[in-house]
């Protein structure tokens, strides 16, 4: 196999790799990325098993649906069996091919950093990422308010049989629920969750720290290479920078395992240094995966809400969209911040579940928020908001986007990093 063909497979491995680590997050819904993702998840098996139940009554796919399946919804290791194929695969041409030529500082450091992403992976494969039983359920009860916009009390885990912590989800391929769950991941064959965000990060951290230190070393070797070949004594400010890149690629060629090493640790490196920085980021906005999915769907809510213009006069019924209020009534004030119920005993209800008193949480939700549903979505009966507003002058905007909305879980980066590294901190 020569370079092309290679660059090819390590073309297809990292657009794979690419659309399997960012596919499913929400902020890359409307992309190509999150279309792609879609398309092979749904789209296409669905196409699939519609064609085979009409050519041949199902014959073909029966077999093949019960293997994916069982790969889209059993915990399986196939994508972690995978991940170290690759990574031992790289890590063996390497040592076979490059590792001689590197410096002895280099030769010292290169089999630590490959050691990294094993260990890594070990502790994220086997850490509990915060499994919710009948024994800790009330503790888990404890550790998050409930912001009444994401999570509201009072809702059951059909399958555990108890009622759902602030922040916790119910993952259907380990079925248990996961407090302060982000997703399940397939590259570490396990939920990630309160408990092991901090093993999954280091995992990523490792990962992004051997691509990056193989593409580095990669590009070190051919560089030696390339020098071999200009005379010592030869001025290198001379050769024009393309001479320079174009010797640079005819030695990549001449060297297929070296370039290969090269090119797929530079292009999955980028992947994985764009996936580590998401769950960076998450940290400092004091969100997770699943947490900024359901963000999304009020984002999606509030931006096609906005096609309704504003009433042009105050008497008409308020426009769809989601309204915030800073300051409600006194009579409305034992009424917990947050998403208002249309229905004045769905809001008691809330506030009589509410256990504020238990938690150990230094940030209370001050803003209360209304929704005022598509008018196709109010049924006959009038359930929904209607057009209506809670009654009385709250002083009701319609949001334009969530920067007004208050996060909750967010207590800032530093304290968002601690809760991360020391979960049980108060
Ligand atoms: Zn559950
Ligand atoms: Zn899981």
């Amino acid at each position: 196999m020569g370079l092309r063909e290679a660059a090819i497979l390590i073309g297809i491995v990292s657009a794979s790799v690419c659309i399997a680590l960012f596919g499913h997050i929400p902020a890359l819904r409307h992309t190509p990325i999150g279309y792609i993702y879609r398309f092979f998840k749904r789209t296409l098996p669905h196409a699939i098993l519609s064609t085979d139940k009409r050519l041949t009554g199902g014959a073909i796919t029966g077999c093949l649906y019960d293997s994916g399946m069982f790969l889209a919804t059993e915990k399986h290791p196939v994508i972690v069996i995978f991940y170290v194929f690759l990574i031992t695969g790289g890590i063996g041409v390497f040592m076979l091919d490059s590792y001689a030529f590197l410096p002895a500082r280099h030769q010292l450091l290169a089999p630590l950093i490959c050691l990294l992403p094993y260990i890594t992976l070990y502790k994220a494969i086997y850490s509990d990422p915060g499994t919710i039983t009948p024994t800790n359920h009330s503790a888990a009860m404890t550790h998050y308010p409930f912001d009444h916009m994401l999570f509201f009390p009072g809702t059951t885990c059909r399958t555990c049989r108890f009622v759902k912590p602030a922040r916790s989800k119910h993952c259907s391929i380990c079925r248990r629920c996961i407090s302060k769950m982000d997703h399940h991941c397939v590259w570490i064959n396990n939920c990630v969750g309160r408990n092991n965000t901090l093993h999954f990060l280091a995992f990523l951290l490792a990962t992004s720290l051997l691509l990056i230190y193989g593409a580095w070393q990669s590009a070190w070797v051919i560089t030696q290479f390339v020098n071999s070949e200009i005379p010592p004594n030869y001025p290198k400010e001379l050769i024009p920078w393309t001479d320079y890149i174009t010797i640079w690629t005819s030695w990549m060629l001449d060297l297929p395992y070296t370039g290969s090493i090269f090119l797929l640790s530079l292009l999955t490196s980028l992947l994985a240094v764009g996936f580590t920085c998401y769950h960076l980021y998450l940290i400092y906005a004091g969100t997770t995966t699943n947490e900024s999915s359901k963000w999304s769907d009020w984002s999606d809510d509030i931006r096609a809400s906005l096609s309704y213009p504003s009433p042009t006069s105050p008497s008409a019924p308020p426009p769809p969209g989601i309204y915030i209020a800073t300051k409600v009534p006194p009579e409305y004030a034992h009424l917990p911040p947050g998403l208002l119920s249309g229905n004045m005993a769905e809001n008691e209800r809330s506030a009589r579940l509410e256990d504020k008193g238990s938690v150990n949480w230094p940030k209370r939700g001050e803003k209360y928020y209304a929704r005022v549903e598509f008018p196709e979505e109010t049924d006959e009966r009038g359930e929904g908001w209607g057009g209506v507003l809670p009654k009385g002058e709250w002083g009701w905007e319609r949001l334009e986007g969530l920067e007004p909305v208050e996060n909750l879980y967010d207590l800032g980066f530093g304290a968002n990093l601690k809760k991360v590294i020391w979960p049980d901190t108060v």
